[in-house]
C-alpha cells in the first residue's frame, strides 16, 4: 500500500479552508510562510474581492508522522465554495478517499456544508470532522458539535477542535487523515483509467488538465483519449502541484497531478470525463459524467452596437477558459445584434460580465436573466425556450413546465416564520419538511420554482434572518406551472427586451411593480411616454413618464459658448449609456430593472 492520502475540504466561505491549507502547507514545509500567500492564492482577482474563491488548483504536501515516523503524500484537492458549481463539487470528491468538514465554530454549520457533506458520504468518503476557530471568544464549540452531530450524524466525541490561524490542533488533523482515510487503490499495471475533476486555460501552455489517476499510468508521449467525445492528444507533460506545477515522470494510480495534453479549450476537457489511452481504452469510463447544462439564461449586447464582433471574439476567449459558458448569435429588435447567453447561476452570470468588462474593456448589456421553460403547444410540437421574447402566444399552448429545485435554508429558529413567509407566500414553495440541529438551528426544506430564487432571493434571506440564514439548492426536475407572458410598450412600441414570463398568479403584481420601476429609470423626455405591460392579449399596467419642459440648453440661453459645448458634449457621453427606442433612450439599468422587482 503506498503512503499516500488524497482529500478535499468541505467548508463554508470564511470558515477556513485557506487559513487552514496555508497552516498545511507551512507545517510540512511545502512553502516559506513569507511567501504563501501570493503563491498559493492565485484565483481571480473577481472572486477574491467577492470572497467567493471559485477554486483554486490542488495541492501536494509530504507529512512525516509523529506517530509511525512513516512519511506520507497529501494531495489536497479543493472545492468550489458556490452553489452554481455543485456539480464541481462532487466530482473533485469524486478524486479523493477522504474529506476534512471544517466548520467555523462562531457560525455554526451551513446549508452548503451539509449539501457538500451528503455528496462526500455518497462517495464513501471518510469524513474527518474539525471545528475551526476555537480560539474565538464567541466560539460556540458545544452547539456546533451538536449541529454537526445531528445534520451529519457524526457523534461529537470523533470531532476535532481546531485553530487554523493558530495552528491549533492542526497536526492532529493530519495524523488523523493519515489513520482514517484509506489509502487510494486502484491497479497500477491496469489499463488507464483517470478522472478529469478540474481544468484550466493557459495562455502559453493550452489546456492543464487536473486529474485523478484510478488505474494505469499515464507519462510523456502516451497517447490519450477523452472518453466522452473520443478526441485523442499526445501528451506533453504530467506533473503535480507542489503548490506550483512541477513535472514528474509519470502518474499512477493513486495519483493526483496535472497532464498537458495539446487541448486547445477548456470545453474538450470536461470536468467529469475520463481519461484512456487511446491505444488500449479501458471499455468503461468512470461513473458520474454528466454535462454541464446552463440553468440561467440572458440576452447580452454590446454597449455599442459596432463592437458585436469584438463581443465575439471576447466571449470565444473566455469560453477557452469556461466550459459551463454557452452562447449564441441573437437579434432584438430593441437591442440590436448580440447573444443568447446560458450561466451555471446568477454568480457564474457575473463573472462572465465582470471578466468582460475587466479583461476585455467590454461594456454589455445584460437583459434580466430567466430559466429554461419546456413549451407542448396545442398542435403537438415540443419548444425548449430560454428567452421570454421568444416565448409562444398564448392562444396555442398547451402547457408550459418550468424547472424546480429542492432548497434547503438553514437558521436561527426566530427567523423561522419570515423565511416560511418569503418561500410560501412570495416565492411560490412548497414546504416539504422542517428539522432541529443543535439547539440553535432549524433546516427547512421546501421545493420551489428554480425561476423565483434566481433573482434577489439570497439578498432578501439573508436581509430577513440578520445575515445568519444559509441556503443550497439543487434541481429536481420539471414541473407544469401556469405561466404566461409578460410584454413591456415603451411609447406604444413592444421593447422584446423587457419580456418577463410570471406565474399567473403573480402577473399582475409584477407587470405593475416593473412598469413602475421601468418609469422611475427611463429618463423624462420632450414628450410623454407610456410604459405599459401586456399579458394575454390585454394591457394589465401602465406607469407615464411625464413630459420634460424645459430643454437642457434653455438655461444656457445667452450664456458663454464654452459652457453651452461643455453641455452638450457632457449630454452625448451620457447617451452613449441610453438604447434609442423608438424616439425613446433607455438607460441599460432598465433592462435590469426585473432584477429589482422579483
Ligand atoms: P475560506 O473562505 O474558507 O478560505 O476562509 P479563510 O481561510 O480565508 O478565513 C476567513 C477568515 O477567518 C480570515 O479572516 C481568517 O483569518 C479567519 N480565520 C480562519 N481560521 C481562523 C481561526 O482558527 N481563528 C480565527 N480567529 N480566525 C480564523
Amino acid at each position: 500500500m503506498r503512503n499516500v492520502r488524497n482529500i478535499s475540504i468541505i467548508a463554508h466561505i470564511d470558515h477556513g479552508k485557506t487559513t487552514l491549507t496555508d497552516r498545511i502547507l507551512e507545517i510540512t514545509g511545502a512553502i516559506e510562510k513569507r511567501k504563501m500567500r501570493e503563491q498559493f492564492l492565485d484565483s481571480m482577482d473577481i472572486e477574491r474581492e467577492r470572497g467567493i474563491t471559485i477554486k483554486s488548483h490542488p495541492l501536494r504536501v509530504f507529512y512525516k508522522s509523529k506517530k509511525d515516523g512513516k512519511e506520507y503524500e497529501i494531495n489536497i484537492v479543493d472545492t468550489p465554495g458556490h452553489v452554481d458549481f455543485s456539480y464541481e463539487v462532487d466530482r473533485s470528491l469524486a478524486a479523493v478517499e477522504g474529506a476534512i468538514l471544517l466548520v467555523d465554530a462562531s457560525q455554526g454549520v451551513q446549508a452548503q456544508t451539509v449539501a457538500n457533506t451528503y455528496k462526500a458520504l455518497e462517495h464513501n468518503l471518510e469524513i474527518i470532522p474539525a471545528i475551526n476557530k476555537i480560539d474565538l471568544p464567541n466560539a460556540n464549540v458545544a452547539e456546533t458539535e451538536l449541529e454537526i452531530e445531528d445534520l451529519i450524524g457524526i457523534p461529537s466525541s470523533e470531532i476535532l477542535k481546531i485553530s487554523a490561524k493558530e495552528g491549533i490542533g492542526v497536526e492532529e488533523l493530519l495524523e488523523e487523515i493519515i489513520e482514517k482515510v484509506p489509502a487510494p487503490s486502484g491497479d497500477e499495471d491496469g489499463k488507464l483509467k483517470a478522472l478529469i475533476f478540474d481544468a484550466k486555460y493557459d495562455k502559453y501552455r493550452g489546456v492543464i488538465v487536473y486529474i485523478r489517476v484510478f488505474d494505469g499510468k499515464v507519462s510523456i508521449g502516451d497517447k490519450i483519449m477523452t472518453f466522452s467525445n473520443g478526441q485523442s492528444y499526445e501528451v506533453i507533460e504530467t506533473g503535480v502541484f507542489t503548490p506550483d506545477m512541477t513535472p514528474v515522470d509519470e502518474l499512477k494510480a493513486g495519483d493526483i497531478g496535472y497532464i498537458i495534453a495539446g487541448i486547445k479549450e477548456v470545453s474538450l476537457a470536461r470536468i467529469g470525463d475520463t481519461i484512456t489511452n487511446a491505444i488500449d481504452p479501458v471499455e468503461e469510463p468512470l461513473e458520474g459524467y454528466k454535462e454541464v447544462k446552463p440553468m440561467v439564461f440572458a440576452g447580452m449586447f454590446p454597449g455599442v452596437p459596432e463592437y458585436y464582433e469584438e463581443l465575439r471574439k471576447a466571449l470565444e476567449k473566455l469560453k477557452l477558459n469556461d466550459s459551463a459558458l454557452v452562447f449564441y448569435p441573437d437579434h432584438s429588435p430593441a437591442l440590436g445584434f448580440g447573444f443568447r447567453c446560458g450561466f451555471l447561476g446568477l454568480l457564474h452570470m457575473d463573472v462572465v460580465k465582470e471578466r468582460l468588462e475587466r479583461e476585455f474593456e467590454m461594456t454589455v448589456i445584460l437583459t434580466a436573466p430567466n430559466v429554461e421553460y419546456k413549451v407542448l403547444l396545442k398542435n403537438g410540437e415540443e419548444l425548449i425556450v430560454n428567452d421570454p421574447a421568444k416565448f409562444p402566444d398564448e392562444s396555442t399552448i398547451q402547457e408550459v413546465y418550468e424547472p424546480y429545485v429542492k432548497l434547503s435554508i438553514i437558521t436561527p429558529p426566530e427567523y423561522l416564520g419570515r423565511l416560511m413567509n418569503l418561500v410560501q407566500n412570495e416565492k411560490r414553495g412548497t414546504m416539504i419538511s422542517t428539522e432541529n440541529a443543535g439547539f440553535e438551528r432549524v433546516v427547512l426544506n421546501f421545493e420551489v420554482p428554480l425561476a423565483e430564487i434566481i433573482f434577489d432571493f439570497f439578498d432578501k434571506m439573508k436581509a430577513l434572518s440578520r445575515g445568519y440564514a444559509s441556503m443550497d439548492y439543487e434541481f429536481i426536475g420539471y414541473r407544469k406551472s401556469d405561466l404566461v407572458k409578460v410584454s413591456i410598450l415603451v411609447n406604444k412600441e413592444p421593447v422584446d427586451a423587457l419580456s418577463i414570463i410570471a406565474h399567473k398568479d403573480k402577473a399582475y403584481s409584477m407587470a405593475r411593480k416593473l412598469v413602475d420601476k421601468l418609469a422611475e429609470l427611463i429618463p423624462q423626455h420632450q414628450f410623454e411616454i407610456p410604459i405599459q405591460a401586456k399579458a394575454g392579449g390585454r394591457i394589465i399596467a401602465r406607469s407615464t413618464i411625464k413630459a420634460l419642459r424645459k430643454d437642457v440648453l434653455a438655461k444656457c440661453y445667452g450664456g458663454d459658448v464654452t459652457r453651452k459645448m461643455k453641455l452638450l458634449q457632457k449630454q452625448k457621453e451620457g447617451k452613449k449609456k441610453l438604447r434609442e427606442i423608438g424616439n425613446v433612450s433607455i438607460p441599460q439599468e432598465a433592462f435590469l430593472a426585473l432584477l429589482k422587482v422579483g
